[in-house]
This record gives C-alpha cells, sequence and structure tokens, in this order.
C-alpha cells in the first residue's frame, strides 16, 4: 500500500488504469507502512493503549495549533499551558472557522484565495495544491460550504486505517486471491469527489497495488447507463454510498445488473442497518461500511456485529446535547463535536459536526477495543418520477442536490416531489432568488432530461425550505408521502 502524489480527490470520475510508480510511491509507502505498524501496535494493547495514544496526540495537536494557528492562539487565549483536558477548551463551528481560513492554518503558504483559485482550474484536477495538499469542498449536514485540507501525515493515516481495516476482512475472506485471479478490477461510483472524500483513499489504495485497476463511474448517469456499464466492466469491488448501493441491488435481485462482486464498501452517507443487510443479500458478498467526513475521512468503520467502531487512536467524538453537556452511552447526541488528531495543517479540534451519536454501552460483541457508535446522519429520499412510456425512474438525492448546489451555488434549498412528474424547489426569499432559481431550475432540467424524464415538470415552491422541527435538520430532498412505484 503506497500513497501516490498526483491524485487529488476529485478525480473519481475518469477511468484508468492504475501506474505503478515505485520512486514517487517510496515516502508516502514508508508514511503509511510506519503508520499501520503504529495502528496495530497500539490496537493490539487494547482500551488503554488507545486511550493512552489518544491522549498525547490531543496534546501535541492543541499545542501544534495554539503556536501556529491565529484562531486557536485566540480561542485558547487565558488557557494554562499545561496540557488540557478537552473539555476546557472552547468549541468551534465551521462558519466561525472558515470565515477566518486563513488565521485558521498553520502555513501561512495556504490560504482561502489560493485554494478557491486552485480548485476553480480544472486543470488541477489530480494535482495537490501547493505541491503537498489535498483539497476537499463539502457542503456538509449543516448546508454551509466547507473547504478542507489535508496534509501528507494524515493522507498515510487514513490510508492505513483503510488498510488495517481490510486487513482483517482479509483474514476472514479468500478476497486478495480472488482479486488476484479474477482482475482486480475496482469500480467506484461517486459524485465529483470532492462530496465524497473517501473515494479519493480508495483510489490511492487501489492506484498503489499494481495487481488492482480501478475505475470511476459518476451518479449523475442514468441507471440504465451506469448498470450497462457496470455489466461490461465486472468488477469484483463496488465502492458507493448507501442510497446507490441500494439501487444497484434493486437492479441486480431484476436480473439487469450481472456483476458477482466480492466486496462491496458504502461510504458518505448513513447507512441503514436494514438496507444493510438488503444490499449484502442481493450481492451475496459482505459489505464494508465507513463513517467518515471531509473533516476527517476515517472516523469509524462497520463491524459484522453492525456498530461503527470510532478510530479513537486518531479520532476524538465527544457525543453533546444542545448545550454542548456530554450525552451519556446509550442516548443519541444532539451533536457531535470532532477532534482530528491526524491532520496538523488546518487543525479541528472540538468542532460541531452536526451529526447525532449514539455510544454503545459496554463491550461489542465482535470483541474490537475501539468505542462502539451508531450514526443517525442526514436521510434524503430517494426519487421515483413516472417517464412518459410510464415506467418509474429513480433518482439519487445525492444527485439531485450536487447539480443545484453546482448550478445555482446555493446550499439552503428543498427538493420536493410533489406528483409523480412534478417537483417543486424551495428556496430562501433573498436579492438573487430570481437568478438562482433561473439556474437551478435549468440545470434540473438538464439533468431530468438525460434520465428520459423530460415530461416532469419543475416549479418553484412560494415558500421557502422548511427544517425538520424534531431534529432542525434540513432534508433536502423529499420523495411524495405514498410510494409511486418502484422502477
Ligand atoms: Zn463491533
Amino acid at each position: 500500500m503506497a500513497e501516490h502524489d498526483t491524485r487529488a480527490a476529485n478525480q473519481a470520475q475518469t477511468a484508468r488504469a492504475a501506474p505503478w510508480q515505485p520512486v514517487n510511491a517510496t515516502i508516502g509507502y514508508w508514511k503509511s507502512v510506519s503508520r499501520l505498524w503504529e495502528i496495530s501496535w497500539t490496537r493490539s494493547g487494547g482500551e488503554q493503549a488507545i486511550a493512552a495514544a489518544q491522549r498525547i496526540r490531543f496534546d501535541g495537536l492543541v499545542r501544534f495549533a495554539r503556536s501556529r494557528s491565529p484562531v486557536y492562539r485566540d480561542a485558547y487565549r487565558g488557557l494554562p499551558e499545561r496540557p488540557l483536558a478537552a473539555n476546557e477548551l472552547p468549541i468551534v463551528t465551521k462558519p466561525a472557522l472558515m470565515a477566518h481560513f486563513d488565521d485558521w492554518v498553520t502555513d501561512p503558504q495556504v490560504t482561502l484565495a489560493g485554494v478557491t483559485a486552485f480548485m476553480a482550474d480544472r486543470q488541477h484536477i489530480g494535482q495537490r495544491y501547493l505541491g503537498r495538499y489535498v483539497i476537499w469542498k463539502s457542503s456538509g449536514s449543516t448546508g454551509e460550504p466547507g473547504i478542507f485540507v489535508q496534509d501528507e501525515d494524515a493522507l498515510a493515516t487514513f490510508d492505513a486505517l483503510m488498510v488495517a481495516h481490510l486487513d482483517r476482512l482479509r483474514l476472514a475472506t479468500r478476497f486478495p486471491l480472488d482479486l488476484l485471479t479474477r482482475g482486480g478490477r475496482a469500480a467506484l461510483v461517486a459524485a465529483t469527489g470532492e462530496h465524497f472524500a473517501s473515494i479519493a483513499s480508495w483510489e490511492r489504495v487501489c492506484q498503489s497495488s499494481p495487481w488492482i485497476s480501478a475505475r470511476g463511474f459518476s451518479i449523475m448517469e442514468p441507471l440504465r447507463q451506469l448498470v450497462a456499464e457496470l455489466n461490461d466492466y465486472q468488477p469484483v469491488f463496488l465502492a458507493s454510498y448507501p442510497t446507490m448501493l441500494s439501487l444497484l441491488a434493486d437492479e441486480k435481485r431484476a436480473g439487469r445488473l450481472r456483476i458477482e462482486p466480492l466486496r462491496l464498501w458504502s461510504g458518505g452517507e448513513r447507512l441503514a442497518p436494514e438496507a444493510g443487510v438488503a444490499i449484502e443479500d442481493a450481492f451475496g458478498c459482505p459489505l464494508s461500511n465507513e463513517y467518515g467526513a471531509s473533516e476527517c475521512m476515517s472516523i469509524a468503520f462497520g463491524c459484522a456485529a453492525g456498530w461503527l467502531h470510532v478510530n479513537a487512536d486518531w479520532v476524538l467524538l465527544e457525543p453533546v446535547d444542545r448545550d454542548y453537556r456530554p450525552t451519556p452511552p446509550g442516548e443519541a447526541s444532539h451533536t457531535v463535536l470532532l477532534t482530528n488528531l491526524a491532520n496538523r495543517v488546518q487543525p479541528i479540534i472540538r468542532y460541531d459536526l452536526g451529526d447525532s451519536i449514539t455510544v454503545k454501552p459496554g463491550p461489542c460483541a465482535c470483541g474490537s477495543p475501539l468505542p462502539a457508535i451508531q450514526v443517525e446522519g442526514r436521510r434524503d429520499d430517494v426519487l421515483s418520477l413516472r417517464a412518459p412510456d410510464g415506467r418509474f425512474i429513480r433518482l439519487l438525492p445525492l444527485a439531485l442536490t450536487t447539480i443545484v448546489e453546482e448550478a445555482a451555488h446555493v446550499h439552503r434549498f428543498q427538493i420536493v416531489q410533489t406528483a409523480a412528474d412534478r417537483l417543486s424547489l424551495r428556496l430562501d426569499p433573498g436579492a438573487d432568488r430570481g437568478m438562482v432559481w433561473h439556474a437551478a431550475a435549468r440545470a434540473l432540467r438538464d439533468y431530468l432530461t438525460r434520465q428520459s424524464l423530460a415530461n416532469v415538470h419543475v416549479e418553484l415552491d412560494k415558500q421557502g425550505p422548511i427544517a425538520d422541527r424534531a431534529s432542525g435538520k434540513l432534508k433536502e430532498v423529499i420523495a411524495m408521502e405514498r410510494s409511486v412505484g418502484q422502477g
């Protein structure tokens, strides 16, 4: 496993074979290998060793942020210089950090203007910012756009965490041997990669393993076309969002998708346990579930007992209530505070991530020493719309939201299905509402036409977006209450 240095996150869509670059791979490779040793060593020491590693890394990160990040220096001003417990430190939020981006990062060469210009130039796809950083952009569950910079150490750590997870699986399956004998094709079905940081790690893992070839497929493609392409490609490994895997599982059950993968991988969205079981049943192979975010690519991995295990040696998660008081195990939190112990260029310390998690009281049946959680993330609906020939075509919520975000540069909106062939767009009032509506509607109609749904009406709702009363979160894509049929 090695890291390569020419791929950025937003590359998942490009088809390619994996070139093996021994010279370029060397430094990243050894970084990852040593990280992997460190992870194995720490975890073999059990809960206490993991807690000790977390403590040491937390102190180191806080010291570093205090000395190198003006934002944290100001936030921690007046606090004692001794090692501090997490709950002694103030909480940070994405809007506040993004507003002071240049003072948040610890490398003065990294600037918001520089990063924005870098991302705007499509020529830079696949390259690293300043030759050393990978950039991820995300809107996340709060709707505010964020830009996240990852350094070499963070990437090596995330890659090693994934390999550590795969090694556990390898003991239980014939996965690597079958990969070799069946051509080792991996299919990654994703949005533009910047929405889905984890896909980038798969790309790196695949690229550095010369016996695996990886190919990206876009979620924007009509489902029928995607199915045909996957049938041609015959992947032994398939990675995507849980909603997309559910759609593909239905295609597999219907006999249209004719692939026999050995391993499935889901990330980027919350995977409901029932959905996970249904996907595994349809494909007849195990599904690995990863919980991650742009702020911290690999927060936890799923286990056979149905829980997610936090990579607690590299991540600190604090479940809290509305007033940021700790939520006890067994209770769903209002939000969770994230500390990413692997990345120093843009410190994430007690950051309000917005997800609701429940910590499992007591040990997990699978025997993992890592803390077990469940995540209640944002859940958007898959839409099922009627085509002119009466067929129902299903659309992925992430595809719809990506189209609106990219065309209209808007981050707070709602797409509501109001009839079998009717969508309504809810936008906030404001001076540019007309322009936003115009751009979003045109992009949505283009997309619907490509999906053989040119007959679907798109209209502007009189009201603005309405947040969920219980959670306060905004569901961006809402299906009709009654099921309108299956594709
Ligand atoms: Zn477990």
